[in-house]
This record gives C-alpha cells, structure tokens and sequence, in this order.
C-alpha cells in the first residue's frame, strides 16, 4: 500500500473542533482528503494499515486569513516603495513572489486565504497552480483586483502624467461601470468581489471617513456579483460608509471603524460578516506614530482609529454577529509571521481563546464557502497540530516552528524539527 492510500490516524491530548467542541485523548482518522472518523481515540481504535501520528499537543482546524495580500511581502512604510516595485516587476514575478508568500502561509498554519486585491489576475493564478499541484499554498479565494473609483483609495497617482501603470486596481465610473467592471472579475476568474465604499479623511479633527462609490454604484457592483453566486468585501469606514455598504449589499464589512449601534443592528439583521483586521490597525499605527515625517492629521487619524476599533468590535461582539479573523497581511505585515496575532486582538477585544479559534476556522470556511474549518466526518483535512495549548496562550498560533499543518490530509512542506511529535509508521 502506498503512504498516500493509507489512511492516516492523527491522535492528540486534545483536539479542538473548531465551533467550540474540545475532546480529550481525541483521534481523527483521515482517509484520501477528507475526515472520516473523529471521537476519543480509545473509541476510534486503530485500523489496519494507518499511518499513525501520536501528537502530545492539540489538533485543530487550520486557520484562514480571510483579509490578505499575497502580491507583496509585506515591509513596513510601504506605498510608494510598493507601488513602484509593483510597476517596475512583471505580473510572473509578481506572482512568483506571491506563491513565497502563500507557502510561508500555509507553513504557519493557515490552510486557506481570501486574497483581498492583486495586479491583474495573479492571485487567480497562483490559486489555480495551487489547485493543481504545480506549487504549495493554502487553499485561496481570490478577487482579482479590487473595483475602486477613478483616483480613490486603490487609484491613487502616485506617477507622473509621463508614467502609465495600468492593473494594479480596476478603476469604474458609475452604476453600469461598476457593473460591467464585476464582470471583467469575474470572467477573470475572481471568486468575490472587492469593492473600496468609503475610505479614511484626514482633513477633519471629528470626522474620519468619506465616501468614495455612490450608493447606486455599491448597489449595482453588489447586484451584478449576486447574480453570480458571489459575495462582495468592501473596504469602508465611518457608521454612514458601512451603513450604505450593508443597505446596498455588501456582504463583508472589511476595517470598518467607527460603526455604531444602529449600523450594527442593520449588520446584524442583514447577516453581514465583520473583518476587523486589528491587526494591520495596530502595526500600521505603530509604524506611522513613529514616523518623524508623517503630517500630524495622519497621526491624529490612526491615534483616533486604534483606540475606538474597541468599542466598535464591543459592539459587534455583544450583537453576536460573525467575525472573521483577516490581518491585511502583505500590507505593513508579512505574511506567515502575524496571521494568528489577529486571534490575539481578538481576546484583547473580549472573545475567549475558543470564540477566537471559531472565528479563525469555521467562520472563515463559512464565509469563504470551503468544506473546511471544522473537524468533523465528512470535511476536508485541513488542520494544524500545536505542539501546546492554545487555549492556554494563544501566542503558540504565532510560532510555525510548533505547527505541522496538513492540507486536504498532506503535511505542508514542513522542515524536520526537534521537539516535534513522533511520527511511527505501523
Ligand atoms: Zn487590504
């Protein structure tokens, strides 16, 4: 029998299932891609011919980022320095360095991500040279690029008349542009769609938010992605921003800061998914409090965003609705290094350790509407074993060296460590 035909029998101290269920001296049998026994180990035995891995940690779902950037690797003070790199490289070499970047992913746990706006469709293709074997990575749902209006937050002219960069977002003008510019997406092959609704102002002490698409372009971008099967993830700030954005259709509410009580019950009664992405909110202040250049309006911006983001994930949380954990990584953060310290903010902002890992695994597989993010019979094997408890100390999801992540039942290309479980082959 070939390692690959064998099934596979992972036991550990504990497993989580990813919606709250923990069982002790758990095992999970997998066979081929997909799960097909989970229980005590002393109730699921040991069939002839397993491979078995005896796992002194935890088992659990693997992660997904739902909020990333694979296109880039993520420096501090980006902007110009991206943007001119992403004009100076070819879309190949883009996407060259976008499959370091999905494996570095995968290897620290995450066995999927949404890709929120790449240069033309790269992140399309390195998602379908994933799917067929050619590179590693985590599982992706990519959009493509992201639909933004003519010089808003992702076309902004950062070149001179002379200069010409075309690809980078997809600039539209009006209902029936935005329209037709989901379309171009999707026939793309975008798996959702990206819209940027309402952006940050700096230029007001109380107001920190303005609209760029008008509600008839939101309406009509999010119609036209409907009509396809497909959800739509605006980038938006401010209670009038995401309220325009839930009222007219968005799906997922993306940074979203400042949202108030009303607009949250508007969420919750739409179903609408929260990405709060603390993450990039915290290091993106860090680096812009720091900068000795940076005008004092911008200062004020992110002084203000960091310390209200808490009362507006306090707001989400107590109305129950779903949060997904999306860092923004490949913007200010690397990818494979900060992932999992979005689970952290999260317990900062008052969700338990297990809440966290939910919004980590099945949310995420919820939204992204991949048969993952739970471990129970049937699903994919896509799971990660921690050498520790990360009910105990989140941080130890932040630490690859004490991960082995599997994708669909295969071990991510992991280095041989000491300290790492044992692996007996029967
Ligand atoms: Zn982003």
């Amino acid at each position: 029998m070939t390692a690959a035909a064998r099934p596979l029998l992972i036991r550990a101290r504990q497993m989580l299932d990813g919606t709250g269920g923990r069982i002790e001296e758990a095992a999970l049998l997998v066979e081929g891609e997909r799960i097909r026994a989970v229980g005590r180990a002393a109730d699921i035995g040991t069939p002839d011919g397993a491979r078995v891995i005896d796992h002194s940690g935890t088992a659990m779902p693997g992660m997904i980022d739902v909020h990333v950037h694979l296109r880039a690797p993520g420096r501090p003070g980006e902007g110009l320095a991206e943007a001119v790199d992403l004009a100076r490289i070819s879309y190949a070499e883009t996407a060259l360095r976008a499959s370091k970047h999905a494996r570095d992913t995968l290897r620290a746990g995450f066995t999927a991500v949404r890709d929120c706006a790449a240069p033309g469709g790269v992140v399309i293709d390195l998602r379908n040279a994933i799917e067929t074997g050619y590179v590693d990575g985590p599982r992706i749902k990519a959009c493509g690029q992201g639909l933004t209006v003519t010089g808003g937050h992702m076309d902004r002219p950062l070149f001179s008349d002379h200069v010409r960069v075309d690809g980078l977002a997809a600039p539209c003008l009006g209902a029936d542009g935005f329209r037709e510019g989901v379309r171009a997406q999707l026939r793309r092959g975008a798996d959702f769609i990206k819209l940027n609704t309402w952006v940050s102002f700096h230029d007001s002490p109380d107001r920190f938010w303005r609209r760029e698409m008008t509600d008839a372009e939101i309406a009509a971008a999010c119609d036209e992605a409907h009509a396809h099967g497909v959800h739509v993830a605006a980038h938006v700030y401010g209670p009038e921003g995401v309220a325009a954005s839930v009222r007219n259709g968005v799906d997922t509410i993306e940074h979203g800061h400042w949202i108030d009580a009303p607009t949250v019950e508007l969420m919750a009664e739409r179903g609408t998914t929260f990405v709060p992405t603390l993450t990039v909110n915290e290091v993106h202040a860090r680096h812009a409090l720091q900068d000795p250049d940076l005008p004092e309006k911008y200062k004020r911006w992110h002084r203000r965003s960091s310390e209200d983001k808490w009362e507006t994930l306090e707001r989400v949380r107590a109305a129950g609705i779903r949060v997904c954990t999306g860092t923004d990584a490949g913007f200010q953060i690397e990818h494979g290094l900060w992932n999992a310290h979005e689970l952290i903010l999260l317990v900062r902002g008052g969700y338990t350790p297990m809440e966290a890992i939910t919004a980590a695994t099945a949310n995420g597989a919820d939204l992204l509407g991949i048969e993952a993010g739970r471990l129970v019979p049937g699903r994919l094997a896509d799971l990660v074993l921690v050498a520790g408890d990360p009910l105990a100390d989140l941080s130890i999801l932040g630490q690859s060296e004490k991960l082995r992540a599997f994708k669909g039942g295969a071990e991510a290309g992991l280095d041989c460590q000491a300290g790492k479980s044992e692996i007996v082959i029967q």
